[in-house]
């Protein structure tokens, strides 16, 4: 694997030219089209003096622009930076300012708020992606369309597997955002890593036989860019693209086009779950629901199957890795866990306060990960990355432990961890138990302020439609089915959780919520 992602699609649209590549709201473009809007927009890039290493943003919901100006950008020489489209102002800025992008490529209701920050930010070129409400934008603004009249198709940019291909900005959690840097080798090797195993079970040499992926997970977000479009671009699949998850037009979407896979969260499972009808849609004909960044509670996975008729198969990864270090083997899943370490990565279980001492299967530590996906280091931040690559090992900061045949269980995040009266709870534990109430539909557990514990356990739960339960119900429940320590003192029942793009469930803003009010 010493491809470069540009390669990749060259050496797809070599083999399948006319196969569709992407899929939108009823339109399709096939991979000779793509390559050939790819290698024009490279071009127009080229024209606005974007030189090899520039780093330019990507701010773009799923719509066929997205592989384009992604590939676009690398074939250019440049460094895409993910930005989330749902970036507030002062993210947008750090985005833009950390990184010191030269341009942008953007949404066009996107457009104000980028312009905005275009003059501090230093931007040099705007890149919209249709033509803006009303048609005024200013002086440095340009169509995404005007960048393929370039009439010079230069010669490519030399490129090596070596060079940053990739700023994937971290979710920031705790303290600034870091712009993880992940080369072309990085991210050609996790799409190898991930396509070996989904197509193990199939033999690929049919030319028919061409996986259609529903691309709903947001490919500005580590997870859809690898499992969806680069590991898509190098099996020569079809994308089908939807710009956000709405249950219903996702099961209509897979009635309709009849993916082959369906890389999800458990929040979309969820929804899923929830639908009377999941049946009617034909899912059990999706070779691989596929699950990742985030715990798929075993009751989900269960309800999921039992009513859809569908497998999820679990994953385990970040934006530091790629994202992908764990799956479950085809041919043997284990339901709760995520699977073993992929091929050519290395993982171990390290005591959490040396974070050296390594652990034996059953004891709960800190996962640390090697392999050829696992980052350069974070842009700009030396110390930051210290932290977490030590003697080449990635220090994942989630809580692990792998059983006596290596497959690996995640505890919950380091920073997740309650202490509450000097035990340690993990919300993940509790939520497993919660998720089991059959009235309950989505349940999140977070530590809130307590003078006298220190913290205590707070559960915000989402019933059933229909379903009905009270605060001391759930909490006999609780006591019934945990140790008396673990148990939520307050319950909050809520119509919907805050999501992230990508369909975690919004921790941090919980938290931020009970400090408001505790103030
Ligand atoms: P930040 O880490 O800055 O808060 P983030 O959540 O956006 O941001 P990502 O790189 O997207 O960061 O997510 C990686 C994290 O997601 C992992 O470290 C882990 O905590 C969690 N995760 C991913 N897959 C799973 C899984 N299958 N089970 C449990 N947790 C998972």
């Amino acid at each position: 694997t010493q491809a470069t992602l540009p390669e990749l699609l060259a050496s797809t649209c070599e083999r399948y030219p006319e196969r569709s590549a992407v899929y939108f709201k009823g339109m399709q473009m096939d991979y000779r089209t793509l390559t050939e809007r790819v290698r024009r927009f490279a071009a127009g890039l080229r024209d606005l003096g974007i030189e090899k290493g520039d780093r330019v943003g990507l701010m773009l919901p799923n719509c066929p622009q997205f592989p384009i100006a992604y590939y676009g950008i690398l074939q250019a020489g440049g460094i895409v930076v993910q930005i989330t489209p749902m970036a507030v102002p002062a993210e947008l800025e750090h985005y833009l300012g950390d990184s010191g992008a030269k341009a942008i490529v953007v949404f066009a209701p996107l457009l104000p708020a980028v312009e905005k920050v275009s003059l501090a930010a230093n931007l040099k070129k705007i890149i919209v992606e249709l033509p803006p409400r009303g048609d005024v934008y200013s002086g440095n603004t340009i169509l995404f369309e005007a960048l393929f009249g370039s009439g010079e198709l230069l010669p490519s940019v030399p490129l090596t597997a070596d060079d940053i291909a990739v700023l994937q900005y971290t979710g920031g959690t705790t303290g600034r955002s870091k712009g993880a840097m992940l080369t072309h080798r990085n991210l050609v090797y996790n799409a190898f890593q991930i396509s070996g195993i989904l197509k193990g079970a199939k033999d690929k040499s049919d030319e028919e036989d061409q996986d259609r992926i529903l691309t709903v997970i947001p490919l500005f977000h580590v997870y859809g860019m690898t499992v969806c479009m680069n590991m898509g671009v190098l099996d020569g699949s079809q994308l089908i693209l939807l710009p956000r998850f709405d249950r219903d037009e996702v099961l209509e979407t897979i009635r309709d086009t009849k993916p082959t896979l369906f890389p999800g969260v458990p929040t979309m499972y969820v929804a899923v779950n929830a639908h009377p009808q999941a049946a009617d849609y034909g899912l059990s004909s999706i070779r691989y629901c596929l699950s990742g960044s985030a715990p798929l509670p075993v009751e989900i996975l269960k309800e999921f199957t039992a009513k859809t008729g569908a497998t999820i198969m679990e994953g385990y990864g970040l934006s530091e890795a790629s994202p992908v270090t764990h799956f479950n083997p085809i041919d043997k899943q284990k339901a709760g866990s995520v699977g073993k370490a992929i091929l050519n990565t290395e993982a171990k279980i390290v005591d959490l306060q040396d974070g050296m001492r390594e652990l034996p299967p059953g004891e709960a530590g800190e996962l640390v990960i090697r392999g050829p996906q696992v980052m350069s280091g974070y842009w700009n931040m030396p110390a930051e990355t210290e932290q977490v690559l030590r003697d080449g090992w990635l220090y994942t900061g989630d809580i692990a432990y792998r059983d006596e045949e290596d497959y690996y269980y995640i505890v919950d995040r380091k920073k997740d961890m309650i202490i509450a009266g000097g035990f340690n709870i993990y919300p993940r534990e509790v939520e497993e138990v919660l998720y089991q109430h059959p009235a309950v539909m989505e349940a999140v557990v977070i530590g809130v302020p307590d003078a006298y514990l220190g913290e205590s356990v707070k559960a915000v739960v989402v019933l059933k439609p229909d379903a009905s339960l009270t605060t001391e119900d759930l909490i006999a429940y609780c006591r019934e089915n945990m140790a008396a320590y673990k148990v939520p003192r307050i319950v909050e029942f809520r119509d919907a959780l805050p999501k992230t793009a990508v369909g975690k469930i919004l921790r941090r803003t919980l938290r931020e919520q009970e400090l408001a009010n505790a103030a």
